[in-house]
């Protein structure tokens, strides 16, 4: 729990004692602890694996509301989004990685098609990390950390989360939903997250947060030669070609920009629409986002809560100032709503006429603010979209699958969507992670388990077969390799044969050396 005095004097407590939570000293306690929990569960099977997991996605399901309660108390966020944008992101991943780590992880056989290494037996192992350092942000509180730990302790680590300090009662329900002391939560600022990163224990951390932090954690851990996924922000373009389904594109930019209140790190920031239709886009988007109602996350029926802290909106308002003193035109927003609540409340706002070099064009806005601007072709959609320091997301609406394809490919974005948004960081399946400073590693999905775990290549050999490259070395020899990597590599069949025959000699004196020891 936090205090919400003033935007500099946010005091995370412990939410059953209220008093000051984890001292930076505690965590290295909390990580030894969790080495003890991970040395266990690493010699588990996938079949236990999958059963934790199941009792886990159970307790989650029991504890449904409580969960969403809290999560909207701290954010302030619609409870609907509580379910789908918390609970089924976290369900859905949990589910996945229960099911999918076994056949992922499992020991993969490597196959040598070279002559002088058909008799060996190699393989691939997956074995896990030890304890991860999972750091998160408040934005998803529960569905963050959650997914991270799940994935975590489906590749057969322990895991210790450093939740926001803004939002550590939804962060604490991660440690209660797992059982045998495999997720611990260690809470405070910055101070504890770097605690987390520099612990002797933590094999790993896997940041999602703002890019400035994810730059800290990456040199702390580099000084440690420790490994970093980081998710950081986002500014992602949405291109509306010509031939979209003009509704479900404004209803599609309209949920892409203005849920969560826009604190969405996939959150549509910037929308690029083919000329001829930006202005009926624009009226029809402002006309709609209009009758969004702004209110209590509780209330049924509120799209829109607050933004998370009073410095957060005070940043939103700067942006939308700037934007406007340098030529922006508000086509909608652009002011506090008038509710009756003292919350961080900020109306949903669309500025066109933008110019590229503007603040609100290139930063991240993290409010329910969007930007529209018409383009020529598809070539000029690229080259807006592209045009940013961020690579997160990117959407392209159109009816035309093949330039979906094509966009797909020529977009810089981690994730591409077609015709909706953001939705599959709601799926176990679909990789997650950003491009340029977006971050780098990858979440969710089979390389997210293969990134919570150390690939070990282990050979098996009988021992009877020579190795002929080793001691000693003649003149024989070298003349021999020089016939054997012709005829290895070499293309086509009479250059492999040419170069066999041109060192006969050499060949002759490997292959008495190979069989004499047999
Ligand atoms: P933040 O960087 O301020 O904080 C993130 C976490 O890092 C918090 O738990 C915070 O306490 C901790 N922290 C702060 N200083 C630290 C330090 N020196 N060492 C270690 N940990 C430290 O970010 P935020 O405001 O909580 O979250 C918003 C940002 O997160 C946005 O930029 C958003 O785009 C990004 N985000 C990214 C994703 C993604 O998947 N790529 C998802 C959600 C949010």
């Amino acid at each position: 729990m936090v205090r919400k005095t003033e935007a500099r004097e946010l005091r995370p407590v412990n939410p059953a004692t209220l008093e000051p939570v984890s001292a930076p000293e505690e965590v290295a306690e909390a990580v030894s602890d969790a080495r003890l929990a991970a040395a266990h569960w690493a010699q588990s099977s996938f079949v236990e694996r999958r059963a934790l997991l199941g009792a886990v996605a159970a307790a989650v399901l029991d504890h449904a509301e409580e969960i969403a309660a809290t999560v909207t108390a701290e954010t302030g966020k619609p409870l609907v989004e509580s379910y789908t944008a918390e609970l089924f992101v976290a369900l859905d991943n949990l589910v996945w990685a229960a099911s999918s780590a076994g056949g992922v992880l499992r020991p993969e056989r490597v196959r040598y098609p070279q002559p002088h290494l058909r008799h060996k037996r190699g393989w691939l192992l997956y074995e896990p990390l030890g304890v991860v350092g999972v750091i998160s942000p408040w934005n998803f509180p529960f569905g963050i950390p959650f997914t991270q730990a799940a994935f975590a302790v489906a590749a057969g680590n322990a895991v210790v989360v450093k939740p926001s300090e803004l939002t550590p009662l939804s962060g604490a329900w991660v440690e209660r939903l797992f059982p045998n002391g495999l997720v611990r939560v260690v809470q405070g600022g910055g101070e504890v997250g770097e605690a987390l990163v520099r612990a002797p224990g933590t094999a790993k951390v896997v940041f999602t947060g703002s890019g400035e932090t994810g730059r800290r954690v990456a040199s702390l851990a580099g000084e440690r030669l420790r490994p970093v996924t980081l998710e950081l922000g986002g500014k992602d373009p949405m291109l509306v070609f010509e031939d979209a389904d003009l509704d479900r594109a404004v209803a599609g930019a309209l949920w892409g920009a203005f849920a969560n209140c826009g604190q969405v790190c996939s959150g549509v920031e910037r929308i690029y629409v083919a000329r001829p239709l930006q202005e009926a886009f624009v009226e029809e988007l402002a006309r709609r986002a209009r009758g969004l109602r702004i209110g209590r996350g509780e209330e049924l029926g509120t799209a829109l809560g607050p933004l998370i802290t009073e410095e957060q909106r005070a940043r939103v308002e700067e942006l939308v100032d700037d934007a406007t003193g340098r030529g922006a035109e508000l086509r909608l927003g652009g002011a506090r709503p008038d509710v009756d609540l003292p919350g961080w409340f900020y109306e949903p706002t669309i500025l066109t006429g933008v110019e590229r070099e503007v603040r609100i064009e290139r930063e991240e806005i993290f409010g329910p603010v969007v930007t529209v601007t018409a383009f020529g072709d598809e070539d000029e959609a690229v080259r807006l979209a592209n045009g940013s320091s961020f690579g997160l997301g990117a959407s392209v609406w159109t009816r035309d699958l093949d330039r979906a394809r094509r966009l797909a490919r020529r977009l810089d974005a981690g994730s591409v969507w077609t015709n909706d948004v953001s939705y599959s960081y709601g799926t176990g399946q679909a990789s997650w992670g950003g491009t340029k400073e977006s971050g780098y590693g990858r979440t969710h999905s089979k390389h997210g388990l293969y990134e919570l775990s150390r690939v070990k290549f282990a050979d098996l050999d009988r021992g009877r077969v020579p190795v002929p490259w080793w001691f000693p070395y003649d003149e024989g020899v070298l003349e021999g390799f020089r016939g054997m990597a012709g005829m290895l590599y070499g293309e086509g069949l009479g250059r492999r044969l040419g170069s066999a025959w041109r060192h006969r000699r050499g060949m002759l004196a490997l292959g008495r050396r190979y069989f004499s020891r047999l």
